[in-house]
């Protein structure tokens, strides 16, 4: 079918549309109503039906492909990689589904999962979804304090902890940081379930807290437990993103329309058909990692392969050697990732045959134009640029391969997917903005399925982040945008403040919040200035109290605080004290005149400038060079 009929149809007739693509999932009961719109802008899809994640993934396919890979874990770090069938995975997801119960796990108690790249992760998100309770997987590279916040958001019954990662050849211990967590929180789980890879020898357990998985998995090593059917909208997980405003967002899924949005974007966006293969170099900590290296490829029936390490070790061929070994079809990664390989020598992807590769999916920041030149020339593939949010949890702006692909345009994610409402708006009036224009890019509601339902116990919240932005109720993408004559969508940046680190979301007002912590600091403000390699690097101005002492120490201080705190991806690449701060006369700090100076381009429009020395102060701190950093 073209996509242009596709999509028409998604948003003319919305109802027949999902009611279709609803087709393609197992609903124990079917639904009795497709869409529940009398509560704007909250939505319901598939009101009354029945389903369970877990069971569209993993049992649904045994009748047909139990021999079937399913997943491939492997860990260049460690260097073992383990294949798991649909039988094999149906295996470890009961005896995981088990352990959990046995600790008094059950439907709609909180799970926190702080596991690294490794297929205990995915396990562990199956069984909670077997037995309806409610996963939140954090990244693994959040230190204690991002940690703890999203426990006492989430309560959990569970932690599930590993006793280290690795990266570039280093165990990271993840156990300290999951006591220090517990420590800080208000809300602790009282049990902590610890999956042992034998990485830290000198892990500490805390007695009657911590449990082995190894202990508890020989114990239920041949259990059955029955799938829990859950209401198409009760939530399957949250996902936390990293929030401007200092409280992390919990994102809620619901169940039935995220598994109809994984059937239906699988097979046409990313044109994975069962029995085919997926590379999703994403963690599993986030949306990415949820959507295509767990549920979408699962509920497709396809392999999906998991991966723990660097793109670069032990050699920057890893990725295309597991591309050509495995007959990978569609690999998705970030442009940070490619940026890294596009450093090496192109052999490294031209010593593989990799006749099976289509489709190169890049998503999570804009991909430039030099990466996506290197990377189409390299592969002789398609690079496909697609936009979306951990909100959405599946493509809103991209071409669709797997139903009728059309040209690509540099710069551009491409054209809406199926379902989405998409407008530019004029920022001030509301209105929709003529072709070649920058606005706002919104989504008019009902949020198609797979979108989130609300925030986590906060509905106010919901409504108030995303729907409270213009006189209409229109959900704000938070994103500029440009739209052609072609309907192409092209991607300017953020209206908030959210910087990208090595594909990273780091908030600047989080940053600002540890920064502000330490002793010596009277004010600070964040920014993200362009970095070759990470895409941005975040910066720190900050003015410091009377008789703080010497500014390097202070300066290296905040450093430390920000590691601390937030971890080392959000590490203050530089820090500049100087003695004020660009603020606008209602007192908001100038962001984009800092970022500006910082990358040496005009600081643009400042009538909302209080004092105007305050710029002088800062070209001359960068003129200077920082007090700590380089
Ligand atoms: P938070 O919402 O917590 O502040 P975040 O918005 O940084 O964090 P994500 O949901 O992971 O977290 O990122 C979504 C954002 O990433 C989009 O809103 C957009 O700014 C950017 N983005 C994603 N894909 C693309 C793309 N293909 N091109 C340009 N920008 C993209
Ligand atoms: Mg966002």
């Amino acid at each position: 079918m073209d996509y242009e009929s596709f999509y028409r149809q998604s948003i003319e007739q919305p109802e027949a549309f999902w009611a279709e693509q609803a087709q393609r999932i197992h609903w124990e009961t079917p639904p009795t109503q497709i869409l529940d719109q009398s509560n704007p802008p909250f939505r319901r899809w598939f009101v009354g039906g029945t389903t369970n994640l877990c069971y569209n993934a993993v049992d649904r396919h045994l009748a047909e492909r139990a021999e079937q890979l399913a997943l491939v874990a492997i860990s260049s770090e460690t260097g073992v990689t383990r294949e798991f069938s649909y039988r094999q995975l149906h295996r470890e997801v009961n005896t995981f589904a088990a352990v959990l119960q046995a600790l008094d796990v059950g439907k709609g108690d909180r799970v926190v999962i702080y596991l690294p790249n490794i297929a205990e992760a995915v396990f562990a998100m199956l069984a909670c979804a077997r037995i309806g309770a409610i996963h939140s997987v954090v990244f693994g590279g959040f230190a204690a304090h991002n940690l703890a916040l999203r426990i006492d958001d989430a309560q959990p019954k569970l932690l599930i902890a590993a006793d280290a990662g690795m990266r570039g050849g280093k165990v990271i211990p993840y156990k300290p940081l999951v006591d220090a967590a517990l420590n800080e929180a208000s809300a602790p789980p009282p049990r902590v379930l610890l999956v042992d890879r034998g990485l830290d020898p000198q892990m500490i357990r805390v007695p009657k807290r911590d449990v082995d998985y190894a202990e508890l998995r020989a114990k239920h090593e041949t259990a059955e437990v029955p799938v829990v059917w859950l209401e198409s909208n009760e939530p399957s997980y949250l996902l936390y993103t990293s929030g401007t405003t200092g409280k992390p967002k919990g994102v809620q899924r619901d169940t039935g329309g995220y598994a109809v949005a994984m059937a239906l974007s699988i097979r046409t966006v990313f044109d994975i058909a069962p029995g085919q293969v997926m590379f999703s170099t994403s963690d599993v900590g986030w949306a990415v990692g949820h959507s295509y290296n767990v549920y979408g490829p699962l509920i497709g029936g396809a392999t999906s392969l998991l991966y723990e390490g660097l793109p670069t070790r032990p050699d920057p061929g890893v990725w295309w050697q597991l591309c050509e070994q495995y007959g990978v079809r569609t690999m998705f990664s970030s442009p940070t990732a490619i940026r890294v390989l596009k450093k090496q020598d192109a052999h490294w992807l031209k010593d593989h045959d990799l006749s099976a590769l289509k489709w190169l999916f890049l998503a999570g920041e804009p991909l430039d134009e030099p990466t996506a030149q290197w990377i189409t020339d390299a592969l002789g593939v398609p690079v496909i640029d697609n936009y979306w949010q951990t909100e959405t949890g599946w493509p809103a702006i991209t071409l669709m391969p797997g139903l009728d692909l059309k040209p690509t345009k540099i710069g551009s994610p491409g054209l809406p997917a199926p379902g989405y409402r998409m407008k530019v708006i004029d920022e001030g009036t509301g209105k929709e903005v003529p072709a070649g224009s920058k606005g706002v890019l919104v989504l008019e509601p009902p949020l198609p399925p797979g979108c989130l339902s609300t925030i986590w116990r906060d509905d106010d919240r919901y409504v108030y982040s995303y729907f409270s932005h213009f006189r209409e109720l229109l959900y704000s993408s938070l994103d500029w945008a440009i739209r052609d004559a072609d309907g192409y969508t092209f991607i300017l940046g953020r209206t908030d403040d959210v910087i990208n680190v090595a594909g990273h979301r780091l908030g600047t007002r989080e940053i600002e919040e540890s920064v502000a912590g330490h002793p010596a600091v009277a004010e600070a403000a964040v920014i993200g200035v362009k970095d070759a390699i990470k895409g941005q690097v975040p910066i720190v101005f900050a003015t410091l109290k009377q008789d703080a002492g010497v500014a390097a120490d202070a300066a290296r201080g905040m450093q430390q605080c920000v590691v601390d705190q937030l971890g080392g991806v959000a590490k203050p690449s530089r820090v500049y004290v100087v003695n004020a701060l660009p603020k606008t006369r209602s007192g908001k700090l100038l962001r984009r005149s800092l970022q500006a100076l910082a990358e040496q381009r005009d600081p643009g429009d400042l009538s909302t400038l209080d004092d105007p020395s305050a710029l002088d102060e800062i070209r001359r701190a960068l003129a200077r060079g920082p007090d700590q950093g380089s």
